[in-house]
């Protein structure tokens, strides 16, 4: 028996790979590397024997090289919505979140790039969790397969999965070749053929990453911004030291000149007090409008309000429907495109911020955000955060 270590995970590899995979390794013609893909990606089918068009000599050299190694769904729980979120066992100790959202003539998958995040952003759940390590790509591409497989998606058909969206757990601009890799996936007509501006990728504000991004893929770009002043952004995303926003919008600006007609999604995650008064608003309206300008197209700045969302131990809370209205109306009245995201998938904690999953820190967070915890409420017990959602 082969060693299963040794053999080449398929779902590690994109087209490209793939067809190089099959010409060096197999020393086959690279169309068969076509066929391959079809099976896995649009059949979900793994098990060469069953790839019936394959001849059985080429089925047993497969067996003997590769495998189709996909996640293991350690847990699953649908919402009463139509919303749906996965625990994914990632390895031995490590498991990761992710959650597809169908609405109206549509259905958004939430994928993760890492095990935790390194980041820290103040109020977001993930980010109390630590780090651990970055996704492959068959790690994140398979996130996508076992959603399209349990959806029954069929590419080119009616398919309930329409978009995905690099949200979930971790900064995807940290794990740059393998989410850029496992994008190209998604957007291959052999793989799930998604249209290029269906896959959006959102980051903290990764600014030479961002740069990369624009020179070497095509997707659509959010950014987390949920601060239009240095100091209170700083405060809720760290990263906002390294990289402040006059940096940031910069590397947006190039990233919109690159792309003709393409545009960014501001997210901006409104926190009751924190973010959310006029006087925010205007900030962020003057900021919106002087992207627009510097790239001299209407609209090249979106925003997506998104309210916050709870999570235990949390020091923040959502701001007032009053308030959320109130800032989205500012920001309409100065001619910038304002959306309100609307949480989904409540009763299963599956809305931004809240993904959990398992992830065994490297970094001292974790420890350190339950000591806390504990000492603000001494009747709670710490370990009950911890708990897969
Ligand atoms: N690291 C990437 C992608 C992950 S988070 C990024 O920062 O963009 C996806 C979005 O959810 C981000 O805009 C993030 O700031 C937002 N978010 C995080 N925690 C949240 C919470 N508790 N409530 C609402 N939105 C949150």
């Amino acid at each position: 028996m082969t060693d299963a270590i040794t053999k080449q995970n398929l779902l590690d590899l994109d087209r490209e790979g793939l067809e190089r995979f099959f010409a060096d390794t197999l020393g086959e013609k690279r169309y068969r590397a076509h066929q391959v893909m079809k099976w896995i990606h649009h059949r979900h089918v793994t098990d060469f024997n069953d790839m019936t068009d394959l001849g059985k000599a080429l089925r047993e050299k497969l067996g003997a090289h590769a495998e189709v190694r996909v996640p293991q769904i350690q847990f699953e729980k649908p919402s009463t919505d139509g919303t749906h979120k996965w625990l994914l066992a990632m390895d031995g100790s490590n498991a990761i979140e992710s959650v597809f959202i169908p609405d109206k003539g549509r259905g958004t998958l939430c994928v993760s790039s890492q095990v935790g995040c390194g980041l820290a952003c103040t109020f977001c759940s993930t980010g109390t969790q630590g780090f651990n390590r970055n996704l492959s790509t068959a790690e994140i591409i398979g996130q996508v397969w076992v959603a399209a497989k349990h959806l029954g998606n069929v590419p080119h058909k009616q398919r309930k999965l329409t978009n995905v969206v690099m949200m979930g757990m971790g900064e995807p601009l940290l794990n740059f070749d393998n989410v850029v890799r496992a994008m190209s996936i998604m957007r291959d007509d052999l793989g799930f053929g998604l249209a290029n501006k269906r896959v959006t990728l959102s980051t903290a504000g990764m600014v030479p990453m961002i740069d990369r991004l624009g020179e070497e893929s095509d997707v659509s770009l959010a950014v987390s911004l949920h601060a239009a002043n240095d100091e209170l952004r700083t405060e809720l995303v760290p990263l906002n030291k390294k990289y402040p926003i006059a940096e940031l919008m910069a590397a947006c600006e190039r990233y919109v000149r690159r792309k003709p007609r393409a545009s960014i999604t501001f997210e901006y995650t409104l926190m009751k007090g924190v973010n959310d008064q006029p006087v925010h608003a205007r900030q962020l309206a003057k900021l919106m409008r002087a992207f627009d300008n510097a790239v001299q197209m209407k609209d090249a700045g979106k925003v997506n309000l998104i309210p916050f969302n709870p999570f235990p131990g949390t020091r923040f809370e959502r701001s007032d429907e009053h308030d959320i209205r109130a800032f989205q109306k500012s920001l309409l009245d100065a001619q910038v495109l304002t959306m309100v995201r609307r949480t989904r998938g409540d009763d299963i904690d599956a809305a931004c911020g809240q993904l959990k999953g398992q992830v065994m820190d490297r970094t001292r967070r974790q420890a350190e955000f339950r000591k806390r915890l504990a000492s603000q409420s001494q009747s709670q017990d710490p370990e009950a955060t911890d708990a897969a959602a």
